[in-house]
């Protein structure tokens, strides 16, 4: 459909949908060109608003399906698209929708999105946190959160987050995204990253499932030394937890940030096969 022949001037953004769309068209070339979609793949895109993204998304990927919340845009994106038999509409909440009726091959499927920031986190992990995992993520974040993610271990701002992605795939910043791109201007600095889980996973799920329970005890006291943290958490004695670090080669006196990613999947895997239960994490969610 021809854009001038769209319904009426688009509707208010909402604020309670996270909509900052964005009008830079360099920008949003960039982001579209860090999927690298060609006529064989199937894309998803997250939150596709008032088609930033998507024009140049349905000139390029083979199928591509569109997950849009609001009413009235999905309405909008529906008309548009009509006569489009590579382009699906699903006017869905993203964190309800399994991969599984996006595609019949999940492990293949490209994600992007510029998404809201408050399910920034929800997102990335429902993407994560399970199997297959799509074969390449491209998203536009908060600043701060891609900061988080690609935090190298030592920094401040290194943690579960980190941990939890990089233990999985390969993460970068494709680039950082000044708030005057967006309309409404955002309150906060955005950056695009790319993520491309580990394809055959390196992780099996019974130690990701520990490496969440590690992650979570060892960020949400992150000033103590790591042993200690063991010991508490595991209800590991002093002999275990020196057994431990000298079976990995692990200075367990140092605190859990000085860690990389995979040394906290060595240390989730040795727990398990230890059997050590997992901690009881129930009085509070674990920081960073
Ligand atoms: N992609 C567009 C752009 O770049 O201009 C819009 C981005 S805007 C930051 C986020 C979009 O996600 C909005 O269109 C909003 O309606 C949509 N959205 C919000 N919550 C959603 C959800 N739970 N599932 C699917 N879409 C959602």
């Amino acid at each position: 459909m021809d854009p001038a022949s769209r319904p009426g001037p688009p509707p208010r953004a909402k604020r309670s949908l996270g909509q900052n769309f964005l009008i830079d068209p360099n920008a949003q070339r960039r982001i579209v060109d860090a999927l690298d979609a060609s006529a064989d793949d199937e894309v998803m895109e997250i939150g596709p608003g008032q088609g930033a993204l998507t024009r140049h998304l349905a000139e390029r990927a083979g199928r591509l399906v569109l997950v849009e919340l609001d009413d009235e845009l999905a309405r909008r994106l529906e008309a548009e698209f009509a006569g489009n038999p590579r382009v699906r509409v699903m006017h869905r909440d993203v964190l309800q929708v399994p991969l599984e009726e996006v595609t019949a091959d999940p492990a293949r499927l490209k994600v992007i999105g510029n998404i809201p920031y408050n399910i920034t986190t929800p997102i990335l992990f429902g993407l994560l946190e399970r199997r297959p995992r799509p074969r390449e993520i491209v998203l536009m974040v908060q600043k701060e959160v891609a900061d988080r993610i690609l935090a190298d271990p030592g920094n401040r701002t290194y943690g579960a987050l980190a941990v939890g992605v990089r233990a999985v795939a390969d993460a970068e910043r494709v680039m950082n995204v000044g708030r005057k791109a967006f309309r409404p201007i955002p309150d906060v600095e955005s950056s695009v990253i790319r993520i491309v889980p580990h394809h055959p996973p390196r992780v099996t799920q019974q130690d990701e499932r520990s490496l969440r329970h590690l992650t979570r005890a060892a960020f949400g006291q992150r000033r103590k030394q790591f042993q200690r943290i063991l010991r508490d958490a595991y209800g590991l004695s002093a002999e275990q937890v020196g057994a431990l670090g000298e079976e990995l080669g692990m200075d367990l006196r140092a605190r859990p940030e000085s860690f990389a990613p995979e040394r906290f999947v060595d240390l989730a895997r040795a727990l398990r096969e230890r059997s050590a239960p997992p901690p009881d994490l129930s009085a509070g969610d674990a920081e960073g």
